[in-house]
C-alpha cells in the first residue's frame, strides 16, 4: 500500500486531515481547534510522505518527526500519525489499540475541564467565585458522572489575573493588550501575601463545598515563581487535590524547566502536573528520569501522536509517574485516538481530558460511535477497525468550505 495524497479541510473549528492511499483505505484525523494558521503547511508534509507505506507507521513518522516542535508546531505531524494508525488498523481489520499492544481496560476514565463546552448552571467558566464554581463542578459530576473536574486558577484564570493586576494579588502583573491571551506567562509574577492567601483559601473553600464526590484538579499557570508554587502546593496539602498543573512552565511555552519542578515536587505531598505542550518523548526524558513531577499530561495531538504517548506512559510508569493526558480541544477523532491509546496504558493511567464535540453538530457528521459510549465519566472502548470513527460523508460535506470541496473526492 502507498500513500497517494494528504488532504486537508477546515470543518467547524478544526483542520481535518485525510491520508489517501492506492488501496482505497483512507485515514482521518483532526487537529486541535482554532489552529487554522497551520493549514498551508499540509502541503509541506504531503511531499514528505507520499509514496510511503502508511501501515509502516514508524517508517513514515521517521520521515516527518523532525519536522515538528513544541505546541503548536507538532500538531500536523501528530495528527498525521493518528491518521496513519487509522489506516493500519483498517488494513489489519482491528482497532488501533490491538496494534499498540492490546487493551488492559475495557473502560477508560476521562476528566472534564470546566472551560470546555459543557452546559453549566453558571456560564462564566472562569468565575473566580468558589461558590458558583462548586455548583458547576457538582453539576458536571451529577449530569455527566465526571469523577475529576479541572478548573482554572492562578495565572491560568483571567479573573485571578485581573485581581492580580488591580487588587494587589501579585507584584508585577500588568495588563496585556489583546490578542495576547491572559495566561501568557508575561502576566505572571511573585504573589503578594494577599495573593497567596487567596489561592490557598480558594482551594480549601472549593474542597469544602464539593466534598469528596469529585477529584479536583487546577490548571494554574504558567507564570508562578517556584517559591510561590511550592508554598501554594504545601498550603493545600490537606485538600488532597488531584493535581496542580503547569504552575511554573508548561503552557504557551516552547521549553521545560524540569529542575524547577523537581524542587517543588520533592518538597510537597501535593501532586504536581505538567507536559501538555511538549513535543516528543525525548523532551520528557529529564522530567521522567529526575521524577520532576508526579503526573504527566502529553496531548497526542501535540506530542507526536498516540504511539509517542504510549512510549512516554510506559517510561513514566517505570519511574512511578502517573498519566493524565491533555486533549480538551482535540475533537471527536481526537477522543477516539485518546481512547485507543489510553486503554493500553499501564496502571499509571488516571484519566484523559475529555474533548466534547464542538460545535455539537460534529456528532452528526461522524459514524461508528456506539450508543452510550460516554457514560458516568468513562468511555467504553469500542471495537471498530482503525481509530474508531468515520466521517458520514454526505452529512460532513455540507460543512466543507468551498475551497475544500474536493476533500472527500
Ligand atoms: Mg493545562
Amino acid at each position: 500500500m502507498k500513500i497517494t495524497d494528504l488532504k486537508g479541510a477546515i470543518i467547524g473549528n478544526n483542520i481535518c486531515l485525510r491520508v489517501v492511499t492506492d488501496a482505497g483505505i483512507d485515514g482521518y484525523s483532526q487537529v486541535e481547534e482554532f489552529k487554522d494558521f497551520l493549514f498551508p503547511n499540509i502541503e509541506y508534509y504531503k511531499k514528505a510522505i507520499v509514496g510511503s507505506d502508511p501501515t509502516n507507521v514508524e517508517g513514515v513518522m521517521r520521515r516527518i518527526r523532525r519536522l515538528g516542535a513544541f505546541k503548536p508546531w507538532g500538531k500536523l505531524v501528530s495528527s498525521i500519525e493518528m491518521a496513519l494508525w487509522d489506516i493500519a488498523g483498517k488494513d489489519a481489520g482491528v482497532p488501533v489499540y490491538k496494534l499498540l499492544g492490546g487493551k488492559v481496560r475495557d473502560k477508560v476514565r476521562v476528566y472534564c475541564t470546566m472551560y470546555s463546552n459543557e452546559e453549566l448552571p453558571h456560564p462564566e467558566r472562569f468565575s473566580i467565585d468558589p461558590e458558583t464554581r462548586a455548583e458547576n463542578v457538582l453539576y458536571l459530576h451529577e449530569k455527566y458522572g465526571f469523577t475529576i473536574v479541572k478548573t482554572a486558577l492562578s495565572f491560568h484564570n483571567p479573573g485571578f489575573t485581573e485581581m492580580a493586576i488591580h487588587d494587589g494579588l501579585a507584584y508585577n502583573s500588568y495588563p496585556v493588550e489583546p490578542p495576547v491571551q491572559y495566561f501568557e506567562n508575561a502576566n505572571g509574577s511573585m504573589l503578594t501575601k494577599k495573593g497567596m492567601d487567596f489561592l490557598i483559601h480558594y482551594v480549601h473553600r472549593l474542597r469544602e463545598l464539593v466534598g469528596d464526590k469529585v477529584g479536583l484538579a487546577f490548571d494554574c499557570g504558567p507564570g508562578m515563581m517556584p517559591c510561590d508554587a511550592l508554598r501554594f502546593a504545601k498550603g493545600v496539602e490537606d485538600c488532597n487535590v488531584m493535581w496542580l498543573e503547569d504552575m511554573v512552565t508548561g503552557d504557551n511555552e516552547g521549553y521545560n524547566m524540569a529542575n524547577l519542578y523537581r524542587d517543588i515536587t520533592n518538597n510537597t505531598t501535593t501532586n504536581i502536573h505538567t507536559g501538555e505542550q511538549v513535543y516528543l518523548r525525548q523532551n520528557y526524558r529529564e522530567m521522567i528520569e529526575t521524577q520532576a513531577v508526579n503526573i504527566l499530561g502529553p496531548d497526542p495531538a501535540d506530542v507526536g501522536g498516540i504511539a509517542e504517548l504510549k512510549f512516554i506512559a510506559e517510561y513514566a510508569n517505570l519511574h512511578g509517574i502517573l498519566m493524565a493526558p491533555h486533549g480538551v480541544f482535540d475533537g471527536v477523532f481526537g477522543m477516539a485516538a485518546l481512547t485507543q491509546v489510553s486503554c493500553t496504558m499501564p496502571q499509571n493511567y488516571i484519566a484523559y481530558e475529555y474533548p466534547q464535540a464542538h460545535p455539537a453538530w460534529w456528532y452528526d457528521i461522524v459514524e461508528d460511535l456506539p450508543e452510550g459510549f460516554f457514560k458516568d465519566g468513562h468511555v467504553t472502548v469500542w471495537d471498530k477497525p482503525g481509530i474508531g470513527v468515520e466521517f458520514n460523508i454526505p452529512k460532513a460535506e455540507k460543512y466543507l468550505r468551498p475551497e475544500d470541496k474536493d476533500f472527500f473526492l
